[in-house]
């Protein structure tokens, strides 16, 4: 009670914020206005991080990789209509790739709904394709619960985003707090383990296996596995394969990593485990000429609807793969097995990485001007520290990049993922930058780019400069999507008509100084055209902890032929 006898009141937008703390949620990104502005003050307010973007979208792809870098979900905040709207590529994305988020949406005044108000939309219906939960509290009191609901269902099974809808006359509107009962914090997910004989008849089909596999998932990243998948490794002497973000779950520089005979590996292993990793266009649907036709797959997995897709497995392991993976071990510990080193098996892929990493040194090697994919990688690769996030997007930048560029730790490389989305670079990158300040000060962001990709999010480079994030982007440039022309060709071409006639669509502008976007922001810029020049600029961008920075390397714009001549690191064959 207040000393004045009226009530104490407390505001729509307070009562989310508190809900949004009492869940444990940690940061928010969004694009403020009418009607949410207040809810980010409020959240602000109670030590909730607020990180304003530039585009909703980017802001959606910042605040998933929050639940994916730290198991609890970030926030997305947007406005009504359109803001929710570009929202959705975030959601759809957090979603195919199973990371928690909670997009809060304002939305207009419920008074006003059907009668043509500002920025109306259906928006719980528009979500609901996207998400696992999608739902408007049906009063301020209510607010809480459904915050509960959101937070856990985006985190308990198979995670994934959850959609809050807050219409604008709920913001500012004041109740009384007595009136407000807040929703403890929902537990942690309950943690699931695989049926027992299930669990032994993995052990045992592992055991008899000639050419055995291991494929390490982002499953395994998420759900903290790496102790106990490491030990399976080093114990058992198992090869691995890890998926584009399940590297660094064991370090890619690990004896048994067969990254680099990646092909070779799936088409002839007899039996697979996988850990968290879906059998979907990444993995070649599991079937031939990709794999062997009678090749049997030990599936783990938290999502019963998963086990089976596209393939039916030798056995299924439902449940948490830390868990399961210890189920496996305690196994393993009971009667001890080691897959033989000088197996025929090993031999195979040995040779194959062997002669796959002489090619692209051989590449990298390669002392023409403009530089070509693997000399920038390998300069790349040189410089960065092991503890690094990296971020990646483009298409030959990222699949070619993943080739070289190595991670030494889980859940620290953020890229297009299982839906190819391009645009997430810098969202990912501003995530994972404002996560490592908060708990790994020093530790840095790598955002290595395609030009096209860059393209999609590039103001977020003024979100970079203004939380001062000392993000390192390498814009690596070829005048173009998958490949563009050198400047003479682009004049010459012109002469031959309009660019929207004769230009062909791949192609951008080249020569593109990106590194002034940078530098219009007070971050710093480089644009290289050299090796010599890229060992600098990097070398100085990673000494200064203090500042962004954008090196733009300039390469061949053909560059992709080169490399398709191999056909093993063609996009196709990834
Ligand atoms: P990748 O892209 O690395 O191949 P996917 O995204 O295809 O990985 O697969 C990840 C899988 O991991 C999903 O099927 C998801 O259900 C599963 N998963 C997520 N978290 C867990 C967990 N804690 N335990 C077991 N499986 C999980
Ligand atoms: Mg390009």
């Amino acid at each position: 009670e207040r000393s004045d006898g009226g009530e104490e009141k407390v505001s729509g937008a307070e009562v989310i914020a508190q809900a949004l703390k009492t869940q444990d949620v940690e940061y928010v990104f969004g694009i403020v206005g009418i009607p949410v502005t207040e809810i980010a003050v409020a959240a602000q307010k109670l030590g909730i991080r607020y990180v304003g973007m530039r585009n909703e979208q980017a802001a959606c792809y910042a605040a998933s990789a929050v639940g994916y870098l730290t198991g609890r979900p970030g926030v997305c905040l947007v406005v009504s209509g359109p803001g929710l709207i570009h929202a959705l590529g975030g959601m759809a994305n957090a979603n195919v790739n199973c990371w928690p988020l909670i997009v809060i949406g304002g939305s207009s005044e419920r008074r006003q709904e059907t009668m043509g108000a500002f920025q109306e939309f259906p928006q719980v219906e528009a979500c609901r394709l996207y998400c696992k939960f999608s739902a408007r509290p049906s009063s301020i009191e209510t607010i809480p619960s459904i915050i509960e609901k959101a937070v856990r269902s985006s985190i308990y099974g198979r995670p994934g985003p959850c959609y809050v809808d807050i219409p604008a006359d709920f913001v500012n509107f004041q109740v009384n707090v007595n009136s407000i009962k807040y929703v403890e914090c929902c537990l942690p997910p309950p943690v699931s383990m695989a049926e027992t004989s299930a669990v032994y008849m993995a052990a045992s089909v592992l055991r008899n296996a000639k050419r055995p596999l291991l494929i390490i998932g982002k499953g395994a990243a998420y759900s903290r596995a790496e102790e106990a998948i490491r030990k399976l490794v080093g114990q058992c002497k198992l090869p691995f394969l890890p998926t584009p973000m399940g590297k660094g779950v064991v370090p890619d520089n690990h004896p048994n990593c067969v990254s680099a005979a990646r092909s070779r590996a799936l088409q002839f292993a007899d039996v697979i485990v996988l850990f968290g990793a879906r059998l979907n266009w990444i993995l070649h649907f599991g079937l031939p000429p990709r794999y062997q036709p009678d090749v049997k797959f030990i599936q783990i997995d938290i999502c019963a609807e998963e086990l089976g897709n596209n393939v039916k497995p030798a056995v299924s392991l439902l449940g948490d793969i830390n868990a399961v993976t210890k189920q496996l071990l305690e196994q393993f510990d009971k009667t001890p097995w080691q897959y033989p080193p000088e197996s025929s098996w090993w031999q195979t892929l040995r040779e194959k990485m062997e002669s796959n990493e002489a090619a692209s040194k051989e590449l990298a090697s390669q002392k023409s001007l403009p530089m070509n994919y693997y000399t920038v990688f390998y300069q790349v690769q040189e410089q960065l520290p092991r503890d690094c996030f990296v971020v990646s997007e483009g298409a030959n930048t990222m699949d070619i990049g993943r080739t070289v560029i190595q991670n030494y730790l889980p859940r620290h490389r953020l890229d297009a993922g299982t839906f190819g989305t391009m645009g997430v670079g810098l969202g990912f990158a501003i995530a994972a930058a404002i996560v490592a300040r908060d708990r790994n000060p020093g530790k840095r962001v790598i955002c290595v780019e395609g030009d096209s990709a860059f393209g999609f999010s590039g103001m977020e480079v003024e979100t970079i400069c203004r939380y001062n994030l000392p993000i390192v982007l390498l814009v690596v440039n070829n005048n173009g999507i998958y490949q563009g022309f050198d400047a003479d060709s682009w004049k010459e071409m012109l002469k031959f008509g309009d660019a929207t006639e004769v230009a062909p669509p791949v192609c951008l502008l080249p020569n593109s100084h990106y590194e002034q976007v940078m530098t219009a922001f007070g971050g710093k810029g480089y644009f290289v055209q050299t090796p010599e020049e890229l060992q600098k600029s990097l070398r100085e961008s990673l000494a200064d902890t203090t500042k962004p920075s954008l090196i733009n390397i300039m390469i061949e714009p053909q560059a992709t032929r080169k490399a398709q001549d191999f056909h093993w690191l063609t996009r196709s064959n990834m």
